[in-house]
């Protein structure tokens, strides 16, 4: 199949070409973001594949339909990009990544929060300028602390059964359907409300619907206990970020690690080093000494990079064979954060 990939980084040109050996795809590698500007791009390409920050809208899609393509192939789990209504009417097919890794973004999260915790990233900076001072460097143990863990799906299951079985925290977490292979081995579930109040780290992991919107908010904080340690790899929107601001300011906080940001949109995926960032709100963020940004790279691993190639690859090959497509992606299903 004649796939147009837009919005290629090195990474996705290596994994996706090292997946398209047994597929044989002839794929056509581009450098920018699929939006109605660079939709023509695609005429000739019977599949199209993007990313989350790729735009796909009506617009887009006209233009990719009268251009002969028949199949968007997201190289993600999330297709909220996607104006799946009227990809349906033109005869356009979505599919997309459902999980690739929960791994990869478990153990990331682990790392985040005891680099977070343990302050690693302030000591690393220091040895690098020979000052081997350790003032100011003191952390806190994993064991015996209670953390919450706020949905137990994929990942947040793997996070908590590593802090419980591996740290020996106190894990409580919050879903709306309870694990019981988590329950068997000491994780307690309790309401969100109890979770926020009683935790000494709380790390994130269910997506975001109108429920989950900044669900740590200025009350959460209020009530939270003091020196809350926050992990968010899950979706920025989680967090109200003038909310964190403020708490940090005010001590309440003690310590974020943030994989993602309400704002990545405009910021992540990008080399910035050469511009001026406008957003206020993340630069503060980025002035805290306890506080840890990374640009939304948990799933950043050989083996997630590999599945997703290899699925998405997988998905194309289906579609020009006229087979089912199991990752098809329905008009009717909502969105889930990516
Ligand atoms: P999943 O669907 O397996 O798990 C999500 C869990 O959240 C489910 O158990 C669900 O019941 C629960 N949930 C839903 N609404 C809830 C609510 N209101 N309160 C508590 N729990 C609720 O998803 P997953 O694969 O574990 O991914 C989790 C999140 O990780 C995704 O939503 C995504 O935002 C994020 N993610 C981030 C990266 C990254 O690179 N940072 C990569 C992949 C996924």
């Amino acid at each position: 199949m004649r796939i147009a990939v837009f919005n290629t980084k090195p990474y996705d040109r290596r994994f996706l070409t090292e997946a398209n050996a047994p597929y044989g795809h002839d794929l056509h590698f581009l450098e920018p973001r699929l939006e109605p500007a660079t939709a023509s791009l695609a005429a000739g390409h019977q599949a199209v594949c993007v990313f989350v920050n790729d735009t796909v809208n009506a617009e887009v899609l006209e233009t990719l339909a009268a251009g002969g393509t028949k199949l968007i192939a997201l190289r993600c789990a999330g297709f909220n990009n996607v104006d799946l209504a009227v990809a349906a009417r033109l005869g356009i097919d979505v599919v997309r990544v459902p999980a690739y890794s929960p791994h990869a973004v478990a153990e990331f999260t682990i790392g985040l929060l005891l680099a977070v915790d343990r302050n690693i990233p302030r000591a690393w900076a220091r040895v690098r300028e020979n000052n081997f001072a350790l003032e100011g460097l003191i952390g806190r143990n994993l064991h015996g602390r209670t953390v919450g863990v706020i949905g137990t799906g994929k990942i947040g299951a793997l996070v908590a059964r590593t802090l419980r079985a591996g740290f020996g925290c106190e894990v409580l977490a919050s879903d709306l359907y309870p694990d019981p292979e988590l329950e068997a081995i000491g994780v307690r579930y309790v309401p969100r409300d109890e979770l926020l109040r009683t935790a000494g780290i709380v790390t994130l992991h269910c997506p975001l619907t109108p429920d989950t919107r900044h669900l740590i908010d200025a009350a959460a904080i209020e009530a939270a206990r003091p020196g809350l340690t926050i992990v968010n790899t899950s979706r920025g929107a989680l967090i109200d970020t003038a909310a964190l601001i403020e708490g940090l300011k005010s001590r309440k906080v003690g310590a974020v690690a943030l994989d993602v940001y309400e704002q990545e949109a405009d910021l992540f995926f990008e080399d910035l080093s050469n511009e001026i960032v406008s957003d206020d709100q993340f630069q503060r963020l980025l002035t805290f000494p306890n506080v840890l940004v990374t640009g939304h790279q948990a799933f950043l691993t050989e083996e997630a990079l590999g599945a997703i190639a290899d699925t998405t690859l997988r998905s194309a090959a289906d579609a020009e064979a006229g087979r089912p497509l199991a990752n098809r992606v329905d008009a009717g299903l909502i969105a889930p954060a990516r």
